[in-house]
């Protein structure tokens, strides 16, 4: 019996299935804008009172995760910093910071799909939402619709690779035709490729 069935039985009407399709449905809003692809819904009494994408590079916040936007909004929505009877979905496991804002709003449950085996603060790396020592637990649902959220995770870093391994062959090749004509391009990095810290976001970030 794999992951998938584990879910069916848990959760008989697939709603968890349902709200992180809503999370998903975010994901790709994020990476229609190439931003990192993560979305987050936060569900109170069967409906949605926050949705949201990771928007960190639209907004040049790198606060500004998917969790922690979708949490404002439900905040704003109950009319209270204290999400205690709130569900929130998110397409990959909270980073340390989301983790810490969901334990702030004392959010009853959170529900991830795919798992963040360098950054994850839900298990993947540390468990900061059930903490021993902090007041308050978050119940936690791993994995659902995990393989559409990991793939698009995947899908994203893999086109970015290819973008950046485009950009250093084609600054290359722009070196190699300066220097073929005497001329010096500046700012053209060897043929080792460009410096990775000047090349955007990493596989780490979000
Ligand atoms: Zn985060």
């Amino acid at each position: 019996m794999g992951a998938a069935d584990l879910h069916t039985m848990d959760d008989p009407l697939n709603l968890d299935g349902h709200f992180m399709n809503e999370a998903l449905r975010q994901a790709w809003r994020a990476y229609d804008v190439g931003e990192v692809p993560v979305g987050a819904v936060v569900v109170r009494a069967g409906k949605i009172i926050g949705r949201a994408f990771n928007q960190v590079e639209l907004l040049k916040d790198a606060t500004a995760h998917a969790e922690m936007l979708a949490l404002t909004q439900a905040q704003s929505a109950v009319g209270d910093w204290r999400l205690t009877d709130c569900t929130l979905y998110v397409t990959k496991e909270p980073c340390p910071m989301c983790a810490g804002a969901l334990v702030h709003c004392r959010c009853a449950r959170v529900v991830f799909g795919a798992l963040d085996t360098k950054g994850g603060a839900a298990g993947g790396v540390i468990n900061l939402l059930q903490f021993p020592t902090l007041n308050h637990r978050c119940e936690i649902t791993s994995g659902v619709r995990g393989e559409e959220c990991a793939s698009l995770l995947r899908h994203f870093f893999g086109e970015q690779r290819t973008r950046k391994r485009e950009l250093r062959e084609s600054r290359t090749v722009r070196a190699q035709d300066s220097d073929a004509s005497g001329g010096v391009e500046p700012g053209i990095p060897g043929a080792d490729g460009s410096p990775q810290h000047l090349l955007g976001s990493t596989d780490r970030d979000q």
